[in-house]
């Protein structure tokens, strides 16, 4: 058998390449390298989840004064501090990249702070030239946004940029309907910037449940946020044609005819793999019309030493499936226990405000499976129904009509993420209806009421 430099060469040190090299070199004491160009974390901790999550709640301070006095204290909001904001976040970051990188050393993964690209089945080369051996080849490369293809497209954002602004923006322009075009739009309404988005479909978020998505645009659309469907960008042209650089005030034109000033735009048009000049198709691995890397149930790539996991591979592009699928991977090629990844019934959240948790199918694709029956309640939640706020909350559940089971559960709500967490463990598991009317509502709550509808709204 050749000897190789190393049993496991990871590219990528984002949360499925941090998890692979670390368990397959501390609970298996396989020899592991990693090389990661920019920082480790990857996109959810450097420039996506963590950061996206900590500005969710900074944006979310912006309606407690006004909250908080109805309910007897007297409290003034004096304004949000981005700077102050910004070193803090950073410092988070910070915190976070180091322990990552502790976490490799102490499980002795050896660490390349560099690009890597593959040479062939068995060999990564260096940026420095060096060139390592490994009998397994791991890509967890991650993703990247995307801008469109539109003159002067390089003058918008995307949303790596929004974490290192120097100033917030008075006014923006978010270009997208999916879940980083949301986010973003109420984050930034949040922290006072006055937000305008576009969307080119009839509506937001699409692929998830339509009532669901209904409602968090009309939510959306009361708190202010001029949120446009069926619009796009004609031309966009920077107002000062001396600063030109991502994120300089710009002058666009809509579909609709309409011509506005933005102090800045952010695309947030979708992401892409990054397979760019990583040498893999002349390695022999299979590349999708995306870009993405083909892969079969175990995360093998058309050669059978190179695996790949994560957001390169695009699947479901989140964290927790990464993880998933870095850990099936050590389990399959390390541990001798061939484990193939599931992807079904995964509960996900889209943190809008209020937040989307969802978990299962749709009731429009469900409709389109079998027979339902679908649950369905909507109601001023009382923290805010007490502070003279109108914002709605609903819940949803969408259930077979032959077997009773729960297809599909959808929460819009305050702590809606962390709601569905525990609701998909129960429809995970195949609970039924019924299961569910006997559970005892926990009150007072919002989401006994998940437990507490007795009557199918419809069926179909
Ligand atoms: P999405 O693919 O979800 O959304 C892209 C949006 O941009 C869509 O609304 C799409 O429209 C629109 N779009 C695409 N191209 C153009 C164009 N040329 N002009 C105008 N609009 C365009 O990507 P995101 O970047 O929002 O998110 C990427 C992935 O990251 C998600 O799918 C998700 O897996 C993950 N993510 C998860 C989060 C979470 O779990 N909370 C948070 C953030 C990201 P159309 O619908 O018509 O195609």
């Amino acid at each position: 058998m050749a000897d190789f430099d190393y049993d496991l060469f990871v590219i990528g040190g984002g949360s499925g390449g941090v998890r692979a090299a670390r368990v397959a070199a501390g609970e298996t004491g396989a020899r592991v390298g990693l090389a990661e160009e920019s920082r480790y974390g990857g996109t959810c901790v450097i420039r996506g989840c963590v950061p996206k999550k900590l500005m969710v709640f900074a944006s979310a301070y912006g309606d407690m004064p006004e909250t908080a006095r109805a309910y007897g204290w007297n409290i003034a909001g004096d304004g949000f501090d981005w700077l102050r904001f910004r070193t803090r976040l950073h410092a988070e970051l910070d915190r976070l990249e180091g322990v990552y990188r502790r976490i490799l050393g102490n499980s002795g993964v050896t660490t390349y702070d560099t690009r890597a690209t593959v040479v062939d089945a068995h060999t990564v080369r260096l940026a420095s030239g060096e060139t390592l051996t490994a009998k397994h080849i791991l890509v967890a490369t991650g993703g990247r946004p995307v801008r469109p293809e539109l003159p002067n497209a390089h003058l918008g954002l995307v949303s790596d940029d929004i974490f290192n602004l120097g100033t917030l923006p008075r006014s923006i322009l978010i270009v997208g309907g999916g879940y980083i075009a949301c986010e973003f739009a109420c984050i930034l309404h949040g922290l006072g910037v006055k937000v305008t988005q576009f969307y080119r479909g009839a509506q937001i978020l699409r692929g998830f449940d339509d009532e669901a998505r209904g409602l968090i645009a009309e939510s959306m659309r009361d708190r202010g946020i001029a949120l446009h469907t069926g619009t796009n960008i004609v031309e966009m042209t920077a107002q000062n044609p001396d600063n030109a650089a991502p994120g300089s005030p710009v002058r666009v034109t809509a579909t609709t005819g309409h011509t506005e000033d933005f102090d800045a735009v952010l695309f947030a048009t979708g992401r892409t793999p990054n397979t760019d000049g990583l040498g893999l198709e002349q390695a022999g691995v299979k590349l999708g019309r995306g870009g993405e890397v083909v892969v079969d149930d175990y995360s093998q790539t058309a050669v059978p030493s190179i695996y790949a996991i994560g957001d390169v591979t695009n699947r479901v592009n989140l964290t927790p499936v990464a993880i998933r699928e870095g850990m099936a991977f050590v389990e399959t090629v390390f541990k001798g226990n061939p484990t193939p990844v599931d992807h079904d019934l995964i509960p996900s959240a889209v943190f809008t405000q209020p937040e989307l948790g969802t978990v299962g199918l749709t009731e429009e694709a469900a409709a389109e499976q079998e027979p339902i029956e679908v649950y369905c309640t909507s109601f001023k939640p009382m923290q805010s129904a007490f502070a003279g706020h109108d914002e709605r909350v609903l819940m949803k559940l969408v259930v077979s009509k032959a077997t009773r089971r729960i297809l599909g559960c959808h929460i819009v709500a305050p702590e809606a993420g962390e709601m569905i967490q525990l609701a998909g463990i129960a429809v995970k598991m195949g609970a039924t209806k019924e299961d569910f009317d006997r559970t005892v509502a926990v009150h007072p709550t919002m989401s006994e009421e998940i437990v507490t509808m007795r009557h199918p709204t419809r069926s179909a």
